[in-house]
This record gives structure tokens, C-alpha cells and sequence, in this order.
């Protein structure tokens, strides 16, 4: 807010509804990257306000993926999703530290089950180096029997900056960050619809009672609805929004111990990084996400595509028994190209990119979102600040 303007901030039993101000900041949407944004402005000064549709935060994508801390080795040099992901991938293992935050730096192996494979790792590897991730180790088959007995590889490369993190304890913490620094979440407010108007962006929100909110910047991190959120916030940004696309990844849990003590990956295939084997914090097992386009965001796992993760997990685990996998769930992607197409870079849409003053867009923030997001808040908070 300007210096000495007048503001009247709502106690915690009031709301934001029961006010007509003009707020610094509102964000919409509090997953992991709406809060990271609302930790890094609250704490740069500004005036934030969180409007969240669901009464609860992190209900989103944010609590549907693999919880991997990337190193950053596929994503194309120069990207947003590259530089962002190495950035973040820092700050994040440096906020864990400081805040004890439940992580582990375990290390991951991505796999050529055969010989004629191997020159993909080299191009990862090319890849990640040019992204600035050095840390890589190629591996011949003795060497990965020497890591992970039950690993069946002709070659792999070692990311020992890979890790796993509990993403809710970390959206709880960049919340509490954000809070002491007077940062207000509402939740159950789904932001209706806005236009931007004289320099400053006004947005509805519904609930229990609707309400009007001016910002000086709006920052749209509503993940999966971000583009339809954006088609109904009228101006000149209007003309420049992606279209949405949705490609939901289903995992299947393993039954009792896995043989591995590092995430394993296959090679990337089009639209993700192919079923991999990913550990939560506890030692349980899961494989996933695959790839399948829908229509619209559902959360269905059809419990016949455990045929397929057999069929790949097997690749580079033949013994893996039959009837371990289990359903586990399902995350969605919200994708901003269509299917068949290269992957799109992140978005990040300021007034330079889209002619509207106040608003933000963030589109198509799909893995390495999570990994990516105090870097995300950062770039944001340095557009915001002008
Ligand atoms: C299957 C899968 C696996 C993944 N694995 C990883 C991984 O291992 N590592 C990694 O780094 N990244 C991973 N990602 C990516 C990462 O999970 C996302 O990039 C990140 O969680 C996105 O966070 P977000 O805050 O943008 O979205 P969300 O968490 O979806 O938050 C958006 C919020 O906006 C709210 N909202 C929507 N519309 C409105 C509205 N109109 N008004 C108010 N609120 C609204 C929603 O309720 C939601 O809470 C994965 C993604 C998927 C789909």
C-alpha cells in the first residue's frame, strides 16, 4: 500500500468481504505456488491477501504429485522451467534446512535397461550440464548392481541433488512465513471474475457472502483453472491467454518393501518423465505418473493400467511379482499445449507480456512446480516490485 494511506485490515474473525479497500496484492490460489508467492511478497512489505476457493489450502495439484525435489537435468536450456527449477531446487534445500522441514537428498538413478538406450543419458546429461546441474555420474551395470542390487540396467546416471520433501509441511510452513508477515488467507473464496481498471485489477469472489476486492497487483496462481480464471478477468491480457489442456498421471502403489533405496527413472517420454519409482519420506513405494489427455480435471484411477506399469516397471525390475501394485491416485497436469506438441515453458505473464498493468498470470505450471516455487515467488515478487 501507498505510505499513508489508510487501510483497515480485518481481525481474523472479520473478512476481507466485510471491507471495500484497495488491497497491495491479492493471489489467487493457495497451492504450493500461490503460497510461495504470498511468503516472498508478505515478506518483501506488501499487503497480501490469499483468496483460496476450497477450505483448505493445498488441496490442488499441490497435493497430487511425486513430491520430488528436481535437479533440474531435462527441461530445454534457457527455459524458465530450467533456470527456475536449478534456482529453486537451492532455495528449497536451504529453506528445508532452515526450517526443518521434512526432506531427504536421496539421489535418483534415470535408466537404460538396454544397450542401444544409452545415448539418451548422454543427452540428458549434455543437457543438464548446459543447465547448470554438474553433479551427474554415469554408471555401467556393475556399478548400478553395486547401488541398487535389484536394478536390472545396461547403463544410468546418478542424481545425487535429486530428493523427495513432504510438500504439505512445506505449504504449511511458507504460510506460517507469510502470515507473520501479515499475509491473510480466505478460504472458500472462489474468485467470479475481475477487469482491470485504471492501473488496478477488481476481483469477485464468492462464498458465504460475495465480495469486491481492488489490488494493485493480481496475481492468478489458480493452477488447473488459471486459464479460465484468466478468460473471465476482461482487459487487454485477455487477447494473449494459452489454451488449456489436462493430462492426468495415475500412480499405483507398491504392496510391502521396495527393493530400492533411490528414485528410478526411465528415459522421459512425451508429455512426462515416464512411470518412475518414487519413495515418500517414510520408505513406501509408489510408481506413476503416466500420461493420459482428458477433457476435463477428474481424479479416476482405472485400476487396468496397472497392466501398463507392469509391462514398464518390469523394463528395469523383472521381478517384480504380479498383484504388488495397487491403486494409489491420480494428479493432473495443466498443460498449455496440446497433445503431440513439445512441452510448453512455464509462463509467467506480467504487464510486458500481456498489456495489462497489475496482473499476473502463471500458466502451465507443471513439474518442477513444486521444486520451482520459492523461485517462482521470487520472480514475481521482482515483477511486482517493478
Ligand atoms: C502428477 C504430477 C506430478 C508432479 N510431480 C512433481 C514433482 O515430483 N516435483 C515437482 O517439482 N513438481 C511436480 N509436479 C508439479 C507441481 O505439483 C505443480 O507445479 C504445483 O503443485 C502447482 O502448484 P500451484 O499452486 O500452481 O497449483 P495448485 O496446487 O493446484 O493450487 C491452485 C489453487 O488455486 C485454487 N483455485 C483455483 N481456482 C480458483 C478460483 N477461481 N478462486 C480461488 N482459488 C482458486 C485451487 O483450489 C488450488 O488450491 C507434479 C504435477 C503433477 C500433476
Amino acid at each position: 500500500m501507498a505510505e499513508g494511506a489508510t487501510f483497515f485490515r480485518p481481525t481474523r474473525t472479520q473478512t476481507y468481504r466485510d471491507t471495500m479497500d484497495t488491497v497491495d496484492c491479492v493471489i489467487i490460489g493457495a497451492g504450493v505456488v500461490g503460497l510461495a508467492c504470498a511468503k516472498t511478497l508478505a515478506e518483501s512489505g506488501r499487503e497480501v491477501v490469499v483468496l483460496e476457493r476450497e477450505s483448505a489450502f493445498g488441496t490442488g495439484i499441490s497435493s497430487r504429485n511425486s513430491e520430488v525435489i528436481h535437479a533440474g537435468l531435462y527441461y530445454p536450456t534457457g527455459s524458465l522451467k530450467a533456470r527456475l527449477c536449478v534456482e529453486g531446487r537451492d532455495q528449497l534445500y536451504a529453506y528445508c534446512a532452515e526450517r526443518g522441514l521434512a526432506h531427504a537428498r536421496c539421489g535418483k538413478l534415470v535408466v537404460a535397461p538396454h544397450a542401444e538406450q544409452a545415448g539418451a543419458l548422454d543427452q540428458i546429461r549434455a543437457k543438464a550440464t548446459a543447465n547448470g546441474v554438474h553433479d551427474l555420474q554415469r554408471l555401467d551395470r556393475a556399478q548400478i548392481a553395486e547401488l541398487e542390487p535389484a536394478l536390472d540396467a545396461h547403463a544410468a546416471l546418478l542424481s545425487s541433488s535429486t530428493g523427495i520433501i513432504d510438500s504439505h509441511g512445506l505449504m504449511l510452513s511458507l504460510l506460517g512465513d507469510a502470515e507473520a508477515h501479515g499475509a491473510m488467507l480466505a478460504l472458500g473464496s472462489p474468485v467470479i471474475d475481475g477487469y482491470a481498471d485504471k492501473g488496478t485489477v477488481v476481483v469477485r469472489a464468492g462464498g458465504e457472502q460475495e465480495m469486491e476486492l481492488r489490488a494493485n497487483w493480481v496475481i492468478n496462481a489458480a493452477g488447473l483453472d488459471a486459464v479460465a480464471l484468466g478468460q473471465r478477468i476482461s482487459g487487454p491480457a485477455q487477447a494473449t491467454l494459452p489454451q488449456a489442456w489436462f493430462a492426468r498421471g495415475v500412480y499405483f502403489t507398491l504392496t510391502g518393501k521396495a527393493p530400492f533405496s533411490r528414485l528410478i527413472y526411465p528415459l522421459p517420454e512425451p508429455g512426462g518423465l515416464g512411470v518412475h519409482l518414487t519413495l515418500d519420506l517414510g520408505g513406501q513405494a509408489k510408481f506413476g505418473p503416466d500420461v493420459e489427455w482428458i477433457d476435463t480435471p477428474d481424479y479416476h484411477v482405472d485400476p487396468t493400467r496397472s497392466e501398463r506399469f507392469y509391462q514398464a516397471i518390469r523394463a528395469w525390475w523383472p521381478q517384480l511379482e504380479d498383484g504388488r501394485l495397487e491403486p494409489g491416485y491420480a494428479g493432473v497436469r495443466p498443460k498449455i499445449v496440446a497433445p503431440g506438441m513439445p512441452d510448453a515453458d512455464f509462463r509467467i505473464d506480467g504487464p510486458a507480456q500481456h498489456g495489462t498493468p497489475g496482473l499476473i498470470h502463471l500458466f502451465g505450471i507443471e513439474s518442477p512446480g513444486l521444486t520451482a516455487a520459492l523461485a517462482i515467488g521470487r520472480q514475481v515478487a521482482v515483477m511486482v516490485a517493478g
